[in-house]
């Protein structure tokens, strides 16, 4: 009998692991390889980052109710996130796709006309990329670059202990909003196409469909002069980041509740679908937020800037990652784990 784990051993980074466990770096301009949210390169004068993200249709959104602009908007979206994730700037886009018979010249000039909006707002070019056919759904492959000033390019790596913990905008609704288009779709299929009732979650939806990436954080906290001491972006529910965050740097942390940042609009939607809004934060996905932390001496400069939450701060390893509730009880923290029982 083999002695390899299977995939679902391994889980995915277990994976990733054991798939490039052989793998020396043999240049000294690679000051980081594998494991943050891009790749660090040291060109001389020029620090470049480099990351790459694949969607597939039917596991990462479903064209049923994803606009194709919508999707061109948010592929690019999701690639800019991991350079800001590293505090740098992203410059330059390649665009891979598989497309299927079934689609339409139109329909991919609607995904490119997303593409090129994402570009313009974000002041990147899109500089290549492959197309070829694909058996099944529409594949995307996207690989962004970017530059990072020396000195201020942010790892996941880099916290200590008593640092605060710091999250931008809010969080849960883009997990909300697929709820509420998932709910649509099933009431569209079983009734045979009936109209979807999506007035009034305009906020949720839109967090869902058409995300941002947090441009105008990096852009506050250079000229405030934070440089985080380290960073990721939220693309897989709060905790599970927060988590990176602690591996990465050999701390543990203490996370507030009731300081976890939810819109009123997320809150609302959770309660009606009888979802504990605190598991769309905690579990839920897709935000592009930011989350950092900062030494204890930037407080007040963090708290001048509109739109950053303190949720809280980094302590020793051996105290472990714990999750303060309303109540004062603390419970452990688990990547994707919070269900709102008490331990
Ligand atoms: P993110 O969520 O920020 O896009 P991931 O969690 O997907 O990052 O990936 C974690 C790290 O593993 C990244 O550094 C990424 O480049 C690397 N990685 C992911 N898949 C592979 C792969 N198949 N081969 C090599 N490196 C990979
Ligand atoms: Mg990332």
């Amino acid at each position: 009998m083999s002695d390899i784990k299977t995939i679902e051993e391994l889980g995915e980074f277990g994976l990733i692991d054991y798939l490039t466990r052989n793998f020396v770096l043999q240049h000294l301009q690679t000051i980081k390889g594998i494991g943050d949210d891009a790749a660090i390169l040291d060109y001389g004068q020029k620090k470049v980052l480099a990351s790459t993200d694949l969607l597939l249709e039917g596991i990462h959104f479903n064209l049923m109710y994803c606009p194709m602009k919508h999707l061109g908007y948010k592929a690019a979206i999701v690639n800019f996130s991991d350079i800001y994730a590293m505090n740098g700037k992203p410059l330059h886009l390649l665009v891979s796709l598989g497309v299927s018979k079934k689609f339409k010249t139109e329909w991919l000039d609607e995904f490119y006309q997303g593409v090129q909006l994402a570009c313009e707002v974000y002041g990147v070019d899109l500089v290549g990329g492959d197309t070829t056919s694909s058996l099944t759904g529409f594949t995307i492959g996207m690989t962004i670059l970017g530059e990072g000033i020396p000195g201020k390019i942010v790892q996941r790596a880099g916290a200590k202990a008593n640092e605060l913990i710091c999250v931008t905008g809010d969080l849960g609704a883009a997990f909300m909003g697929l709820q509420l288009l998932e709910r649509e779709r099933r009431v569209f299929i079983s009734s045979g196409g009936g109209q979807p009732v999506l007035e009034g979650y305009d906020y949720v939806l839109e967090r869902q469909l058409k995300p941002e990436a947090r441009k105008d954080i990096v852009q506050k906290l250079l000229e405030a002069e934070i440089v985080p001491s380290s960073m990721i972006d939220i693309s897989d529910g709060l905790s599970s980041e927060v988590m990176h965050l602690c591996k990465a740097s050999a701390a543990g942390c203490r996370l507030y509740l009731d300081k976890v940042p939810i819109a009123p609009e997320t809150k609302k939607a959770a309660e009606e679908f009888g979802i504990d809004p605190m598991v769309c934060a905690l579990n839920g996905g897709e935000d592009y937020e930011l989350l950092f932390t900062v030494p204890v001496a930037d407080f007040e400069k963090v708290q001048g800037i509109e739109g950053i939450s303190i949720i809280g701060h980094m302590t020793p390893p051996e105290e472990g990652s714990r999750l303060v509730l309303s109540d004062g009880n603390t419970i452990e923290l688990t990547a994707g784990g919070w269900n709102g029982v008490k331990e």
